[in-house]
């Protein structure tokens, strides 16, 4: 693994490679990559040296999504692109090249030959039950809910909190319902 001291990305937080930064705030920092699939690609790193997703504190993770959220939106805003793509990729069998944690964010529009498919995979149905009792007992003990509970605390100074429900199974159904 990398040391920081020799980390690409923590020379480029630390202006020691010059960079084309379009955001920087005290956690977060959001770079043009040179190399992008497409102009406007950008990574947002943190600016502490994390080298993957399970490494970064949950107080920060939940920074870099909103800035790659937010510079998302400026993309769309201003590259008139028809969609993003926001995704991680955590350690080497997933590409990742760079010891040190990045959302990519990248414009997209039809036909722009950037190329982020799969073959989708026909599993029995006793196969995603055994995943899913796995994932599910793992998942439990990982604070998830902590999290979801100290988020439901912070939301009621808000005018109208969304109600968070505590059941796990909704939890998982929700994460369900998203998925195209
Ligand atoms: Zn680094």
């Amino acid at each position: 693994m990398i040391a920081k001291e020799s980390c690409l990305l923590c020379q480029i937080a630390a202006n020691k490679i010059p960079s084309y930064k379009v955001y920087e705030d005290e956690l977060t920092l959001a770079v043009l990559d040179v190399n992008g699939a497409n102009p406007g690609h950008c990574f947002v790193i943190p600016k502490n040296h994390y080298p993957i997703i399970e490494q970064v504190p949950d107080e920060e993770l939940g920074n870099h999504f909103i800035v790659a959220n937010k510079i998302s939106s400026a993309i769309f805003e201003t590259l008139r692109v028809q969609g993003t793509n926001i995704f991680v990729r955590n350690g080497v069998p997933a590409g990742q090249q760079v010891a040190h944690f990045m959302i990519n964010v990248i414009p997209r529009k039809e036909n722009d030959n950037v190329n982020l498919q799969w073959k989708p995979r026909q599993l029995s149905e006793e196969e995603m039950s055994t995943v899913e009792l796995k994932l599910k007992e793992q998942v439990k003990g990982r604070g998830i809910q902590k999290t979801q509970k100290a988020k439901s605390a912070k939301s009621q100074e808000t005018p109208k909190p969304k109600p968070v429900t505590d059941d796990e199974d909704d939890y998982f159904m929700r994460q369900l319902r998203r998925i195209p």
